[in-house]
Formats: C-alpha cells, structure tokens, sequence
C-alpha cells in the first residue's frame, strides 16, 4: 500500500476516516490512479469496518466529482436566496470578507456567528483553526446542541459521561434492546454485531415508534409513542422491582439513591406506563421479563440506544432512566451488559490545544443556540439578546435544511442586512443565501483526525487526491482570512498535519495512526463491573446533585412532549422525521443515485390514519401545523403506528415538492436537558392535495 502521498501516475490506495455524522466511523480506502480517486471502499484491517461500508459513503467518489461541486469562490449577484451566483477570485472574495467582518468586529465581534456543525466530524476540519480564528475575535459562541445534547447530558448526570459498553461486545449478548435506532441505517455495523449475536441464540427487541427496517428483523417490536421512552423505562423498572429481578448487591455497592428511585418506580405500574405510551400493559410486562431473567440467569443483557428517542422535550430525562435500567440488574457485571449511547467520552481529544480558548483573553461573549437560529436571526438588539446578529458564517452546516421551523430560518437568513459567508461543497439550500460561497475541500482532498460515538478507535484521515480545482480545506480559508485581517499569533501559522498530531498530543500513538490509519484506545471489557463510573459519586447515580443543585429534579422521571399526542383537535397526529436510508441529514440528497433510489420525499402514514383521511398510496399530501406547510408523497404503510407519521428527511428544501422540507413542521422547542431541540416533539394533520395543485 502506498502511504506517502498521492502520486499523479501510479496506481495507489490511500487510508481515510469516514467524516459523516455515524456512530460507525468507517476507516477508508480510496484507491487513486492517475491522480483521480476510482473507488471508496471499507479498510478490511480496520475491525469494526472490517471492510464494508454504507450505501451512501461507498458512492463517495460520485460525490466528489459530482458535476454541481463548487470549485470556485462565488460572490451572489441576485436577491438572497434565489441562488444566483458569479465566480470571483480567492484573492477579491478574501479581501471583501476580511473587510466586512473586520467593520463589523470593530463595533462588536459578538454580532458575528459562527454556525457549524457535523457535515464533517474532523477534528480538524471541524473545530480546530476555525475555533482559533472566531475566539480571537471574540465572536458570539454558538451552542452546538442540535444533535446529541440532552442524551449526552442524560449520560452524563447517570454514568459521569458519554461513556458504555464496547460495541464488538454486543455480539456476546443474549439479550438486547435496541431503542430509538434503526441501526440497518444508521448504525450498520452495530448491527453486524446484533446479528452474530441473534445467531448465537439472543433476542433481540426494538423500541421505536417506528416499524423500521431493523424493528422488522428483531424477535419483538414494541412501536411506543414518540416521547413516552421514559414512561416505558418506568414502568418497566416497577415490574423489576415487583417481581424482584434485581441485582441487590451491585444495588448495594455501586448506585446511588436506590431507594428514591425506588419510590419513584413504584408509581408506575405498567397500566399507567402503558396508557402514555400507547402500547399494551402486557408489552412492558413481556418486556421486563426478558430483561429480568438477565438478573437470575446471568446472561448478558444490552441496551443500545441511539439519539432518536432524545430529541423530545423529556430527552434528557429519559436517556437518564434507561441508562439507570443496567444497574438495576448487575448487567454491568458482564462486558457484553449495560448500555451504549455514544462512546466518545473515550477520547482523549486536547480540545484545547486545537482550539485555543486561551485567544478570548478573558473575553465571555454570549451564546446562542443553533437550534433557535430562527428566532435569533430576526431579533433586534436589545440589552438581553446584545447586538443583532450581522454576520454569519457557516461550515460544516446546512441550517436552512437542518435547523427547526425552518420558515423562520429562511427569513433570517434573506435579511438584507446580515452578511453571510458559507463554506461549503454544494450549492445547498443554505449557500442560496450567502453572499459569498467559498469552496471546500472534501475528505479525499484534506487532512483530518477523528474520534467516534460508537466504537472507541482514532483515525487519521490522509488526502487520497490534490484538492479538486480552486477549493481549499476549512483550516486554510480561516487561516488565510486571520492574515488578512492582521491576526498574527503563531497558532495561525499550524499546517494541517501539524493540528492532527495535536488533536491528541501524546494520548494516541501518532505513529500507529500513519501506518495503519486507526489506533485502538486501551479500554477495559467491562468498564462497571466494580462501579467505578466517572460521577462525582463513583456510583451509578440515580439522583443528581448536581441537577439538584441547578433546581432541577435531582431524580429521572418521564417528560411529556411539549406537544403531547391527541392534545389538539386540528393536529391529531404526532409526526417524526427519522433519516431517509440513503440520506444522512442533508448530506447525499443531491447525489444523484442515491437520490433516484429514494425517490421522492415520503411521509409514512397507517393504513387506518390514511382511510380516514381519504389518503391513497402515492397521493401528494399536504402535512401542516401552526408554523407552516409541507408537501410530500404519501406512502401508506405499517412502517408508521396509528396516530404517528413519518416524515422522512432531511430533503433540501428546493428538492421538495414545494419549496420546502419537513423541518417547516419541526419547532424550536428546546429539550429538558442540554439545550437539544425537539425535532420529533411536533404534532401535524395531513390532508390529500388535489391533482394539479
Ligand atoms: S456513514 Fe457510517 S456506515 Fe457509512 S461509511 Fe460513514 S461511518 Fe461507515
């Protein structure tokens, strides 16, 4: 394998990461000839790849050479958002850019926002010299809590952490529940895992309001309601307790507040679980004698989870109880028990180092949340919000697409007065808006080091090809625009190799990471079997102090939905949008084979919604609530319960039926815990469009 750089002539196969928003982190191998990559293919030594990857990542070359690539800095010639762009030089789209943000940072950086997110998870890529660049200025934070928040901090007041089971041990399970995932296509090589261990004799149930193509091959489905997880967990907590399939003496040694969660239990009995959930009492009551039987048999039982079922109001809440649920029956005590969210509280990352805080030299601006960017863009100043937000730049992110009650984010971003600037492959939705796009470099064109949520390997990403016609990687546009606008601090002056081996520091073997691509952490097979949980405490911590102390309930108990079902007449239908299997966010919806495979954009409806409704397959429907409207195709189907749809997304906006995507629906609502947003907390009706509307 030639590693040394990509060679014009010569036939060679570079290692790689996969940059996209997976729990997976595939490890890449492209093979380049001629200076041109001709195939993305899975890095068969790499273990938890082991060789395979996803539909949309393995058309990754598709991708890079797409024929709508942005190769060239664009300056906007027409009114904001009708897309109308002219080419320009680096050197004029710089001089332009440096100079407006400098006017703007001169009277107050805080009305500049930086807004990125997951389009790539590079560490580098993502939040190294851009971080550095916007701290210098001083700039408004932006809270980054659009995905994983309110799971991550459910994870954190339990177990101290992002921290669980290793993934490979699933396949040593006898039991698991897979809960709030379609893992076939969001999680695929979890999967392989759940299926060795379906072959060795384990069962496997899914939780998800969702008849999803993994519900479909699990043992058992259970199709709650969106947002009624934590009552679930509760109920079944009250059948452990009640029939005693308890772990007494890991109950004893390694939680804390057994007893108040106790209490707490016993006042749901599965009938009251059941009726907020929507499911028979007998499903809670089958539910916990599977994950009983774990406590006398001594049979590993598993819980992965995954970030669907926390974007609700009571997220946080109940990513708390059913990481409590392991504890209860000593599961810990096996490495193939307990529970996986996200592993990347594994990760050694020298955050710091990358990001240089230390430049706000004791500066604290404000935050704001990207997920309320609608409600942010159109406020005025004030003494409370600081200045109007009058500049935006964006990486990394499609907001337009992306961020909740997108109406009102389209109108923020067609202010005439606000200044944006968007890096970015494609012409998206978002890129409509700015006045300037600058072209970005895509995973076989840059540097990268990454983490991952779902296993507990780094990886090196090395550019396969030269960067494709004038784009640059994220690193060098915020490296050039610090020059120009006389930023000298030596940070600025780090290549991107250099900010790799930062990323880590001494923490990982950077050596290991050039020869094989990926660096295994040393991570024990059973993180709690002795207790020893990253909390304040060492226990598993039922009750929080810590929330305690901020006023909050210190215990975990079930959050009805800001918009419960059947809570309103004109909107009795509660609508989430899980991911379209060929799309990830709002990345792939412009490939073209991976777009026709799709389709069109779906909403899945039950056969007794869809009756009543007088809705055929294939009719074009007309979803809505209080803040707006979207059509899609209908697809009758049992994929959806009664009384729940799916809108599938994240379709770009101008790729709709009518200019819209499915996040015209979703609102700005924020979650219990961590700020997260609410995207599968929304309430809909749905009627039929008449032909030729
Ligand atoms: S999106 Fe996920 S499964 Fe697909 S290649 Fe990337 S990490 Fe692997």
């Amino acid at each position: 394998m030639n590693q040394t750089s990509p060679q014009p002539s010569a036939l060679s196969q570079i290692l790689g990461a996969c940059p996209h928003d997976c729990p997976d982190t595939c490890s890449l191998l492209t093979t380049v000839q001629n200076g041109v990559a001709i195939k993305v293919q899975g890095n068969p030594a790499h273990p938890h790849t082991a060789g395979s990857l996803c539909t949309k990542v393995s058309r990754y070359t598709e991708r890079t050479y797409h024929p709508e690539r942005i190769l060239q800095p664009l300056k906007r010639v027409g009114p904001k958002g009708a897309g109308r762009f002219e080419t320009v030089s680096w050197d004029a789209a710089l001089g332009d850019i440096a100079a407006r943000l400098s006017a703007i940072a001169a009277r107050d950086p805080q009305a500049i926002l930086p807004y990125s997110y997951a389009g790539t998870m590079g560490l580098v890529q993502g939040e190294s010299m851009a971080a550095r660049f916007f701290n210098r200025l001083g700039t408004s934070h932006l809270e980054r809590t659009i995905c994983a928040a309110a799971g991550g901090e459910g994870l954190m007041q339990t177990l101290g952490g992002k921290v669980g089971m290793r993934v490979e041990f699933f396949a040593e399970s006898k039991l698991i529940l897979i809960w709030g995932s379609n893992s076939i296509s969001s999680n695929l090589h979890f999967w392989r895992y759940a299926t060795q261990a379906k072959r060795d004799g384990a069962k496997l149930i899914c939780i998800d309001p969702r008849q999803s193509e993994t519900a479909e091959k699990c043992h058992e489905h259970i199709a709650l309601l969106p947002g009624t997880d934590g009552a679930l967990a509760l109920g079944l907590m009250h059948e452990l307790i009640q029939n005693d399939w308890l772990d007494h003496d890991y109950l004893d040694r390694h939680t804390l507040s057994w007893e108040a969660l106790k209490e707490r239990a016993l006042q749901w009995p599965p009938e009251r679980a059941a009726a907020i959930c929507g499911i028979a009492p007998e499903q809670i009551r089958d539910l916990a004698k599977d994950y009983g039987a774990s406590a006398s048999s001594r049979a590993p039982a598993a819980i992965r989870m995954n970030y669907g079922l926390q974007r609700v109001h009571g997220g946080g809440n109940a990513v708390r109880l059913i990481a409590c649920l392991p504890a209860l029956i000593g599961a810990w005590r096996h490495r193939a028990g307990g529970v996986l969210l996200s592993s990347s509280g594994a990760f050694p990352v020298q955050r710091a180092a990358l990001q240089r805080p230390d430049l706000l030299a004791g500066r604290t601006p404000r935050t704001i949340n990207m997920s309320t960017i609608g409600n942010d863009l159109l406020r005025p100043a004030s003494p409370e919000f600081g200045p109007a937000i009058a500049a935006l730049v964006v990486y990394n992110s499609n907001p337009v697409a992306i961020a909740p009650e997108s109406a009102k984010v389209a109108q923020g971003f067609a202010r005439d007065d606000l200044f944006t600037v968007v890096l970015e492959h494609f012409q998206t939705d978002t890129a409509d808006y700015a006045d300037y796009i600058l072209p970005a470099t895509t995973q076989l064109e840059h540097w990268d080091t990454h983490s991952a949520y779902g296993h507990t390997d780094a990886l090196l990403n090395r550019p396969a090809i030269a960067p494709l016609g004038e784009a640059k990687p994220n690193t060098q546009i915020f490296r050039e625009l610090a020059a120009r606008m006389g930023l000298t601090e030596p940070c600025f002056a780090d290549n991107d190799e250099a900010l790799c081996r930062q990323a880590y520091g001494d923490a990982v073997d950077f050596a290991a990471l050039l020869a094989q691509g990926f660096a295994t952490l040393p991570t024990p097979d059973a993180p709690f079997a002795q207790g020893n949980f990253p909390t304040p405490s060492g226990k598993c911590e039922f009750f929080s102090q810590r929330l305690a102390a901020q006023g909050l309930d210190g215990l975990p108990d079930h959050v009805p939905n800001h918009e419960v079902a059947h809570s309103a007449s004109a909107y009795p239908l509660a609508m989430i949008s899980p991911p379209a299997r060929n799309f990830l966010n709002s990345s792939f919806v412009n490939v073209k084979s991976l777009q026709t495979t799709e389709g069109e954009p779906l909403l899945e409806i039950h056969p007794i919604d869809a009756a009543a409704r007088h809705i055929a397959d294939g009719d074009t429907v007309r979803v809505f609530n209080d803040r707006g409207h979207y059509h899609c195709r209908a697809r009758v189907s049992t994929r959806a319960r009664a009384g729940v749809v799916n809108g599938l997304g994240v379709w770009w906006r101008k790729l709709g039926l009518n200019g819209t995507n499915v996040n015209q629906l979703t609102s700005q609502n924020l979650t219990d815990l961590g700020h997260g947003p609410t995207f599968y907390d929304c309430l809909v009706e749905v009627t039929v469009v008449p032909a030729g509307v």
